[in-house]
């Protein structure tokens, strides 16, 4: 199917396909996978012998709780190439994610997976609407990072004209925006707002562009910041989600319904567990988000951890898809605080905030202990009509911040407002949290 014309819907035998017929599939793939990384990754093979399971105990997909887990510590271990499954003349391209300490995370692909890899992203961005017809930006990095490439591949896949910017360099994206018509965006949900910001600056409208669509991803974004970015750009966002140890973006992504993420599960076999004792949890059910990649040639991951917090949703969405569907991930399990002993994710505070309507969506939390005791400290812009008000209002709507905060999670806290344009700004994926606990 041509995307672009009636349909949006980009493959779909595999993305309409029944429950049943799914499942076949995909246990179909997994015995194939199980197979070849049984014999050609000692990790695995090792792990499987630990648990004293063969290959052969693999008949479907209902056998894969039987299957040892993967984190990113086995392929911090690994480095660089260590769990491969095919010899490195086989291996086109590699990725990396930039590890903040130690060694990044080193990914690959072959021939094959580049071209699944264009697939997947080919289906997600017709679910969102874009076509041959439109000019995509691809303002996320180019480089080791998976995001700039993998939509670029993809977008080329569907017959879409690429503009291949990367990250940062605003006013030349804003130029570009302009002069090439461009049609959508890729980038993150932060750097977006800052290209908002940068607009506002310039005096465009963005009424003026025929910007329509975002594509934000490779960050948690909660819906009130969706609304403020789609009130701020004029333009309808789309959330794509997708992590580099599976294949990079391309993984899961919204329909035009919004009603969860469509996961391309012939692919990648999700699951969520329990995030502590990591039990298999039903759908509908909170947990940490699994994946077992099961077309992947060059690195094929079993039951990947990935430490994202989601629910799963199997019932038919109204686009037609059948796949299952993933709550926007707004948590990570590295993410969560724990401050006093309560459990509170940034994506809390970022909700409260933007909501209240009165500050900008640009804030900083700052963790920290102090005579053995935690404290938590929002820092947070605020609009530029009310930074030029009396002290007394200031002070009223910082109490009023702190207020809805502490009643809402539970936790005190101190609030702290700054003006407009204090917080730095990210041309990729933004930092919220600074923990000085860590250190
Ligand atoms: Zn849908």
């Amino acid at each position: 199917m041509i995307a672009g014309e009636n349909s949006m819907i980009w493959n779909e035998r595999y993305e309409c396909m029944s429950r049943d017929e799914m499942k076949e599939v995909q246990g179909e793939r997994l015995r194939e996978m199980i197979e070849r990384v049984y014999y050609n990754v000692p990790f695995y093979r090792k792990k499987m012998q630990d648990l004293g399971i063969e290959p052969s105990d693999v008949r479907g997909i209902d056998d894969l709780d039987k299957l040892p887990f993967t984190t990113k510590q086995d392929l911090r271990d690994n480095y660089p190439f260590g769990l491969f499954a095919v010899p490195k003349s086989e291996v086109v391209r590699v990725h990396a994610s930039s590890g903040t300490t130690g060694d990044p995370t080193v990914v690959g692909y072959t021939r094959k997976d580049i071209g699944t890899w264009s697939e997947v992203v080919a289906r997600t961005l017709s679910a969102c609407g874009v076509s041959r017809d439109d000019v995509i930006q691809v303002a996320y990095g180019y480089g080791l990072f998976t995001g700039g490439l993998g939509v670029h591949y993809g977008s080329e896949r569907i017959g879409a004209t690429v503009v291949p910017i990367s990250g940062g360099n605003t006013k030349k994206q804003i130029k570009l925006l302009k002069d090439f018509e461009t049609t959508v965006l890729a980038c993150t949900p932060s750097y977006s707002l800052y290209i908002s910001e940068v607009l506002e600056e310039m005096n465009i409208d963005p009424k003026d562009l025929p910007l329509r669509v975002g594509i934000f991803g490779a960050e948690p974004w909660t819906n009130s910041m969706r609304k403020e970015i789609e009130e701020k750009l004029k333009i309808k966002a789309f959330d794509i989600y997708g992590l580099s140890e599976i294949i990079g973006p391309g993984v899961a992504c919204e329909c035009e319904h919004q009603t969860g993420l469509h996961i391309i599960e012939d692919h990648f076999i999700p699951e969520v567990v329990d995030k502590d004792t990591l039990k298999p949890l039903g759908y509908e059910e909170n947990g940490e988000l699994v994946f077992t990649t099961v077309t992947k040639e060059a690195l094929p991951l079993i039951r990947y951890r990935t430490k994202d917090l989601t629910i799963l949703h199997p019932d038919k969405c109204s686009c037609g898809r059948t796949s299952v569907r993933m709550d926007k991930v707004t948590g990570r399990t590295d993410d969560m605080l724990i401050i006093r002993g309560v459990n509170i994710f940034p994506s809390q505070i970022e909700s409260i905030l933007l909501e209240m309507g009165e500050t900008k969506p640009h804030y900083m939390l700052i963790v920290d202990r102090i005579n053995n005791l935690d404290t938590l400290e929002v820092w947070i812009e605020i609009n530029e009509e009310y930074f030029s008000d009396e002290i007394k209002k200031l002070q009223s709507l910082s109490m009023k911040i702190k207020h809805t905060i502490e009643s809402t999670l539970g936790v005190s806290v101190k609030v702290k407002l700054v003006e407009p344009k204090t917080i730095q700004r990210s041309e990729g994926k933004a930092q919220r949290v600074i923990d000085k606990r860590k250190k």
